[in-house]
């Protein structure tokens, strides 16, 4: 089996500038943007501007350059952001994938989350 990259999903759209978003950084082969409906006083999504589905794929099927490219995009939205470690009070780097990780849009993000106490992270089962 193959990862299906349905390329109709929305961060896709805003790949090809179909729908507007907030760009925190762009870089060769990442985009940072502002989530739409932020749970944190910083709630940025970075995404690889490659087609991959999940963490899972773009692990097993990006190039370095795109893997090194995406990674440094993350430290460096953290930087920008003021909640990286060296300067400030941390963050959470969440990546949903699929059903049981309960993803909405189908196309690879991070989302780098801090700017309060996040509290614990997952609710118990149940
Ligand atoms: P997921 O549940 O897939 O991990 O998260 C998808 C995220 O994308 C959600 O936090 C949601 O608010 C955000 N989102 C969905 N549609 C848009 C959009 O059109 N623009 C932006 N900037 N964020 C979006």
């Amino acid at each position: 089996m193959s990862y299906a990259y349905d390329a109709t999903n929305i961060f896709a759209r805003i790949l090809r500038g179909e729908i507007p978003n907030k760009t925190v950084l762009e870089t060769p082969h990442s985009l940072a943007f502002e989530d739409i409906r932020p749970q944190a006083p910083v709630h940025v999504l970075v995404i690889p501007k490659g087609p991959y589905v999940s963490y899972d794929h773009f692990a097993r099927e990006a190039s370095e350059a795109e893997i090194v490219d995406f990674t440094r995009a993350i430290g460096e939205v953290c930087k920008m952001t003021g909640v990286a470690l060296d300067a400030g009070n941390g963050f959470r780097a969440v990546s949903n994938a699929g059903m049981d990780g309960v993803q909405e849009v189908p196309h690879l993000h991070v989302h780098i989350m801090g700017g309060r106490d996040l509290g614990r992270m997952l609710q118990p089962a149940g």
